[in-house]
């Protein structure tokens, strides 16, 4: 597999200049291929140079270079030489190119509901020659030409505005220059709403079975669109700069959105079919305004290289939540970021894969792909929080309205970023970033206190940088104390010494609970004492902000992965103060938590049928506390049909009886129920394969696969996992349904010959499923669930191994350190 090193785009940046694109696809040629035939023209520094065109065919017709047929008996399947340069070049290549369905290049999927196909291109990371020939990296931008043939009842969409120019016939209006990664045509049957905001064409789509849901939920959609919009015009100094602005709800997609300037695509499970969460909502506002954050930061003005990808999705991510807590209705956006993001990023710090934030070598693309994880976006956005904690938010404003205006249509780096902030702010932040950016890790951040007859005589914070990774970080935060439902006070500070006093606590009344970080501003890890850790079963539910609850639960939540407290001590907080719980973010990510981890991990298996059912009591007295249909109701209700062992209860709702009020017709909770089942062994494939026929959807196939894969008995088993790792052209999204499933139903014995399979059976899908897609499908299917010393060695072994591909290589080692946080925590607390 050809993958494009730093050097080599080095060399080939500093020789062309790509001047246009003129693309014509075919996508009339049935459901395998289609037909691509791509112009490129570029100049050349050096006459008489050579270098080398991306493209990945499945069939290559033709190529031509200044109109001389090139002789393709040297192809190697991904790179056309190209030799005897002029100053102006023009190479055409025409190819027959092959449909993907692992959500990389141009995917295309059947909607199970009514049969109808549908194509999306997702050119992300280096993809973009399975759709066109081109000179595939980030600092070579141009504009873009396209012309598109598609069965006649399609609709086309793409970077540029669309025209339907005949039958069948479509054509792009010319783009600004755009980096190849952000290529996109989004082509089906799909149905949309339009709209107009500030002279900005705005159109919703998605694909025709999702009309109903598509149609009632798109004025929530253009509201947040056109909020954000207002506020980054007035933020940015520069205005949207591509044209029309489209988000395509797409089948089968990899990641929660791809920001293609003018085309966004985002994954349709965003268009929920059935009853919705406030969190739900928030999290996909949040999706939106990141999307529309990189419209500036990212498409207008792009990292040169992929080891500055942070750059682009720490801005977005932190510029998403700013956005939604500023200009929309969802202002608790970063107690949702405590409790969504910043968890996903601590776990990431604490494995051995973590990096920096910036600067993490990326010697060629694939290995880039593996930095899209907690450290760039969560800790990112913090450090950015903390850069504005630094310099003041005016001058952050300042500067990236600077970096925005100079490096406009081109390229930047980390020090053009710097650059800007400096000369805004007037400090130097060389050592800030290197204290922030390039060094990894945590600090530990705790608070001691003495005190005297109830009144606090000294407090001071220290802070312990992490072992063997030297970072000298100054931090900006707060320190609050609770006592009885009251905050008894809180103090701002900034810390840059391992040991800081905080004078003004003096003579104030000692707390129940000390929380460092109350406010949520920092990156560390918080470490609360033991007095407050002993009163959180009793007070957490009593601390009147949110913002403090979500930190409280997340340090506990990591001390727990630590092995400093017991996982049942965690299960008593939840007994006592999750069915009272005011933020649906809380309730919400503590039960995926516990559901997900906590449980399966760390608590023996001896215990998990009982804490199961601490979860299921306490969602169920949270539903009959909530008020009928509302969204704090509706958690609740999918948390019983997750937890519950009532199976009387779980077959009532699983065939839609005596449902929770405004859940009727909502398909995606009948399968919680029936998924529980499945995997208790209560229901078998007949039962799945009825349901599925009441609900012949793609996300009803989904569930139905899930649940025949999570049946305990060793029939199922093996069925599952053939249809996971053998040859059956399983999609993406499939295989992930697979994987989910698999490990969640059948005890041990059932399961451990799968500990080992996993381990030979899943580096072989590398070639067969793109890096993207597998690297989720590795960490689905590890066996995280088999929490023994066995498991462990085992992966301990492959890991040894030097043949497998980044993206297994990633997912094996995080899910590994995962399992060994589990295996301590049982050593110590059984
Ligand atoms: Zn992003």
């Amino acid at each position: 597999m050809a993958n494009l090193t730093r050097v080599e785009a080095g060399a080939r940046s500093a020789l062309l200049v790509v001047t246009g694109y003129r693309l014509e696809l075919d996508l009339t040629q049935g459901a395998q291929t289609f037909e691509s035939s791509s112009t490129v023209r570029f100049r050349c520094a050096e006459p008489g140079a050579s270098t080398f065109l991306d493209v990945k065919p499945q069939r290559l017709h033709r190529v031509t270079l200044n109109g001389a047929e090139i002789d393709l008996g040297g192809f190697d399947g991904e790179r056309i030489t190209l030799t005897g340069l002029t100053e102006e070049n023009e190479v055409v290549v025409t190819a027959t190119m092959g449909y993907s369905n692992d959500g990389q290049g141009l995917h295309r999927a059947v909607d199970p509901a009514d049969d109808r196909h549908y194509v999306y291109g997702h050119s992300f990371l280096d993809a973009a020659p399975r759709v066109f020939a081109c000179f595939d990296q980030p600092d070579l931008k141009a504009p873009y030409d396209v012309l598109v043939t598609a069965p006649s009842e399609w609709i086309v969409l793409g970077n540029g505005a669309a025209t339907r120019t005949g039958e069948g016939s479509w054509a792009l209006a010319t783009t600004k220059p755009l980096a190849t990664y952000f290529f996109t045509v989004c082509a089906g049957p799909y149905v949309s709403v339009t709209a107009e905001h500030d002279g900005i064409p705005l159109g919703i789509h998605a694909r025709a079975s999702l009309r109903e849901p598509l149609e009632r939920q798109a004025e929530q959609m253009l509201t947040i669109t056109r909020q954000s919009f207002d506020y980054y015009h007035s933020l940015f100094g520069v205005r949207y700069p591509f044209g029309e602005y489209h988000q395509v709800f797409v089948p089968e997609f990899n990641a929660g959105a791809m920001e293609n300037p003018g085309c966004v695509t985002l994954r349709d499970q965003y268009v929920f079919r059935g009853a919705t969460t406030h969190d739900e909502v928030l999290t996909r506002s949040g999706t939106i305004a990141h999307e529309m954050a990189h419209m500036w930061f990212g498409d207008l003005v792009t990292m040169r290289w992929w080891d500055d990808l942070w750059l682009n999705e720490s801005f977005a991510e932190y510029m998403a939540h700013r956005t939604l807590e500023e200009t929309t209705e969802f202002t608790d956006a970063w107690v949702d970021f405590s409790m969504a993001r910043k968890p996903w990023g601590y776990a990431a710090e604490r494995t051995p894969s973590t990096h920096p934030v910036a600067g993490s070598p990326a010697p060629d693309a694939q290995s880039a792909l593996q930095n899209f994880d907690g450290i760039s976006y969560a800790k990112g956005a913090s450090a950015v929080r903390q850069l504005i904690a630094h310099i003041g938010d005016a001058a952050f404003v300042a500067g990236v309205r600077d970096y925005l205006r100079d490096h406009a249509y081109g390229n930047a780096a980390l020090e053009d970023f710097l650059g800007a902030m400096q000369r805004a702010s007037g400090k130097d932040l060389q050592s800030w970033a290197d204290a922030w950016l390039r060094t990894t890790g945590l600090d530990a951040i705790s608070v001691e206190m003495a005190t005297d007859q109830g009144a606090i005589t000294s407090a001071t914070v220290h802070r312990v940088p992490p072992a063997g990774q030297p970072a000298d970080r100054p931090h900006s935060f707060d320190v609050a104390g609770f006592s009885g439902g009251a905050e008894v006070f809180r103090v701002v500070t900034t810390v840059d010494s391992d040991e800081t006093a905080l004078p003004e606590l003096a003579g104030k009344p000692a707390a129940d609970m000390v929380v460092p970080n109350a406010a949520d501003l920092t990156w560390a890890n918080i470490k609360l004492d033991p007095a407050t850790i002993a009163a959180t079963p009793a007070e957490l539910r009593a601390v009147p902000q949110a913002q403090a609850r979500a930190v409280v639960w997340t340090a506990l939540i990591d001390a727990v992965a630590l092995a400093e407290i017991d996982p049942r001590h965690l299960l008593a907080v939840l007994a006592t103060s999750w069915a009272g719980e005011s933020s649906q973010s809380i309730v919400n990510q503590v039960g995926l938590r516990m559901t997900g981890r906590i449980i399966p991990q760390f608590i023996p298996v001896s215990e998990q049928r009982s804490a199961d059912a601490v979860v299921a009591t306490a969602a169920a007295a949270m539903l009959a506390e909530s008020g009928a249909g509302s969204s704090r109701a509706l958690v609740a209700a999918r948390y019983v049909a997750k937890a519950s062992a009532d199976e009387d209860l779980l077959r009532r709702w699983a065939s839609g009886q005596q449902l929770p009020e405004g859940l009727g017709g909502d398909w995606d909770f009948r399968w919680l129920a029936l998924g529980n089942l499945a995997r208790r062994g209560a229901i078998g494939s007949a039962e799945i394969a009825a349901a599925l026929e009441l609900d012949h959807t793609m996300q009803g196939t989904l569930k139905a696969l899930e649940c025949k894969a999570s049946a305990p008995d060793a029939s199922s088993k093996a069925w599952a996992w053939e249809e996971l790792t053998g040859q059956h052209g399983r999609s993406n999204y499939e295989l992930n349904a697979l994987a989910e499933g698999f490990w969640r139903g059948g005890d041990r014995d059932v399961l451990r010959p799968y500990v080992a399979r996993y381990f030979t059976d899943v580096p072989a899908l590398s070639g067969r499923v793109g890096e993207d897609a597998l690297a989720r499908v590795a960490q689905l299917a590890y066996p995280s669930r088999v929490v023994e010393v066995s498991t462990a060695d085992q992966s301990a072994t492959a890991l040894r191994r030097n043949d497998l591909t980044a993206s297994v290589r990633r997912a094996m080692v995080d899910a590994d350190s995962q399992l060994r946080e589990a295996l301590a925590s049982r050593a110590r607390f059984g």
